[in-house]
C-alpha cells in the first residue's frame, strides 16, 4: 500500500508497527494469516467515513475489526490494505429504560452494556461467551446460549449508522418497535461481516431482566438420548432460556481447566427465566419429560451463584480445549438443523469423529438445533485432512437435512465453499447486492460470498 490516511487521523491512529499488524493478521481458530499494510483506529464515525472514502479513492481493501473473536477467518485481511479497528469507539451514547433501548458505538462489549443496563432492570440477551463487541456481534448476527428463548443479535437491532463503501454516513432503521417502511436495510447490514459497510452506531432493543431463574443439569447415557430429550422439550413448547449439550470430553477439559468437578457424562444444561411460579412450573415440566426420556438424573440449581458458576464453566470451554491441546490448531463446526433432525445430525457427527480417530469436543446450543464440534489437529500426517473431511461431511449432512453450514459463527473465508449449495440461485442476488453496494470490492474482500 503506497498511501496511508495520515492527514485524516492523528499519528497514533494509523499504526504500521509489526506487533499491531501481526495482531490483526489472524483470527481465532483459523490457520490462515495475512498482514494488513496498516491498522487504523478511528474514534468517531466521521473518521471512519473519511478513511473509507480514502480507501475507495485509492482502491485499498478495508477490513473492519471488533474484538477479533470470530472463528472463520472473518478479520484476516486476505488482500492486505487497512484493518479498521473499532475498539476505540466504545461509548454508550444513550440508555433509555423508558423505551427499552440503548445506543452504542460498535466497539462497546456486550458485557459492559449489560453492566450498565442491569442498573435499570434491563439487559441485552445475546451471549456468545467470547469478549465480543456489539459491532462484531451485529455484523455476524451472533447468538449463543440464550438464542432458544431470546433469538439472535439481529432481532434486537432497531437502527444502525453505517459508513457505506463510498464513505458516506447513512442511518437505517428507527426507534419504533416495529416498522413496515421501505426495505429492511438493518437486516441487510446485520450479519454482513463487514462486506457491505462499516457500522458506526447501533440502536439496540433491550429486554427486562427476568424476575426469577433456575438451572438444571441432566446427564444422559449418550448423545442420542440427550438430543432426543431436547427435541421433545422444544416440541412440547417448554420456554427454556438456555439449553446446552456438553459432551463428556468437553466436561473433562473444563474440569481440568476451571477446577470444577462436573460429572464427565453427556449432559444437558437447562436454564429457565420468568417469575418464581412460572420458573418452577417450567422446571417441573422439564423434569417430567426427562423422566420419560431416559435422563440419568435431574439436578436443579436455583441459587444465582450456582448458576453463574455453571455458565462461567461453559464459557471457558473453548479455552479449556485449547489448553488441553497445546500447539495444535482447531476447527469448530457450527451447523444448525431443524430440531427434529438434531439427534441424527449429532450422532452421525460423533460417529464420523470416532471413525477418523479425532480429538473432538461436543458442545451446542441444541435448543435451536445448533451444535459445535471443536476438532484439533497438529503436524501428524493426514490429521488436518481428516479434520477437514469430517467437518465437510457434517456440513453436507446438515444441508441435506434442510439446515445451514453456520448457525451463528458466520461464513468468513472458510465457509465460502458452501454458499452455492446452500443458497442456489439466491447467491446471484447476493452478488448483485454486493456489486451494487461495493462496486470497488474494497469491503472485506474474500469473505461472506464467493466472487
Ligand atoms: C470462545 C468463543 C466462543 C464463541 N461462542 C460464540 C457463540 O456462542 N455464539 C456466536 O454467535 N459466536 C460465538 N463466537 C464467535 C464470536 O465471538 C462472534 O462471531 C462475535 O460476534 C464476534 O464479535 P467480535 O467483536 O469479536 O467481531 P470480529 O471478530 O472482530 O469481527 C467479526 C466480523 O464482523 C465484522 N465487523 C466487526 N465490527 C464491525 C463493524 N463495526 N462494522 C462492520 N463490520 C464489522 C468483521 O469484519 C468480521 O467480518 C465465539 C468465539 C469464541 C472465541
Amino acid at each position: 500500500m503506497r498511501v496511508l490516511p495520515k492527514d485524516l487521523l492523528r499519528e497514533d491512529q494509523v499504526v504500521t508497527s509489526t506487533a499491531v499488524l501481526e495482531q490483526h493478521a489472524r483470527g481465532e481458530s483459523y490457520a490462515g494469516t495475512a498482514l494488513p499494510d496498516a491498522v487504523v483506529f478511528p474514534e468517531r464515525a466521521e473518521e471512519v467515513a473519511a478513511v473509507v472514502a480514502f480507501a475507495r479513492r485509492h482502491g485499498i481493501p478495508v477490513t473492519p475489526v471488533g474484538a477479533n473473536s470470530s472463528l472463520e477467518g472473518h478479520t484476516v485481511p486476505l488482500q492486505g490494505g487497512m484493518s479498521i479497528d473499532l475498539t476505540r469507539m466504545r461509548r454508550i451514547l444513550e440508555l433509555r429504560p423508558e423505551d427499552f433501548l440503548a445506543v452504542v458505538e460498535p466497539g462497546v462489549g456486550y458485557r459492559r452494556l449489560n453492566e450498565r443496563a442491569r442498573r435499570s432492570g434491563l439487559f441485552f440477551p445475546i451471549d456468545p461467551g467470547a469478549h465480543a463487541t456489539l459491532g462484531g456481534m451485529v455484523s455476524t448476527n451472533a447468538s449463543g446460549t440464550m438464542a432458544v428463548r431470546y433469538g439472535v443479535a439481529g432481532d434486537y437491532v432497531l437502527a444502525l449508522q453505517v459508513v457505506t463503501a463510498d464513505g458516506e454516513l447513512v442511518r437505517v432503521g428507527n426507534r419504533a418497535r416495529k416498522s413496515a417502511a421501505g426495505y429492511d436495510l438493518c437486516a441487510l447490514f446485520t450479519g454482513a461481516e463487514g462486506t457491505l459497510g462499516v457500522i458506526t452506531e447501533i440502536t439496540l432493543r433491550l429486554v427486562g431482566l427476568p424476575e426469577a431463574a433456575s438451572a438444571a443439569r441432566l446427564p444422559f447415557a449418550d448423545a442420542a438420548a440427550a438430543t432426543a430429550f431436547v427435541t421433545r422439550l422444544v416440541q412440547a413448547g417448554v420456554p427454556v432460556a438456555r439449553c446446552e449439550l456438553v459432551g463428556p470430553r468437553s466436561i473433562q477439559a473444563v474440569n481440568a481447566y476451571a477446577g470444577t468437578d462436573y460429572p464427565e457424562q453427556m449432559t444437558v444444561f437447562l436454564e429457565f427465566h420468568g417469575n418464581p411460579a412460572g420458573v418452577a412450573a417450567d422446571a417441573e415440566l422439564a423434569r417430567e419429560l426427562a423422566r420419560g426420556s431416559g435422563a440419568l438424573g435431574f439436578e436443579a440449581a436455583t441459587a444465582a451463584s450456582q448458576r453463574e458458576r455453571l455458565w462461567e464453566a461453559r464459557h471457558k470451554a473453548f479455552y479449556a480445549y485449547v489448553a488441553a491441546n497445546p500447539g495444535k490448531q482447531s476447527l469448530v463446526t457450527d451447523v444448525a438443523v431443524p430440531i427434529s433432525r438434531l439427534p441424527e445430525a449429532v450422532t452421525a457427527a460423533l460417529a464420523d469423529c470416532e471413525r477418523a480417530a479425532l480429538t473432538a469436543y461436543l458442545i451446542g446450543h441444541v435448543g435451536d438445533g445448533n451444535f459445535h464440534l471443536a476438532m484439533f489437529y497438529g503436524e501428524a500426517e493426514g490429521e488436518r485432512e481428516r479434520v477437514d473431511e469430517v467437518a465437510h461431511r457434517i456440513v453436507k449432512r446438515a444441508l441435506a437435512a434442510g439446515g445451514t453450514c453456520t448457525g451463528e459463527h458466520g461464513v468468513g473465508a472458510r465457509k465460502l465453499r458452501y454458499m452455492a449449495e446452500e443458497h442456489g440461485a439466491a447467491l446471484s442476488l447476493m452478488r448483485l447486492l454486493k456489486r451494487t453496494l461495493d462496486p470497488g470490492g474494497i469491503m472485506n474482500p474474500g469473505k461472506k460470498i464467493p466472487d
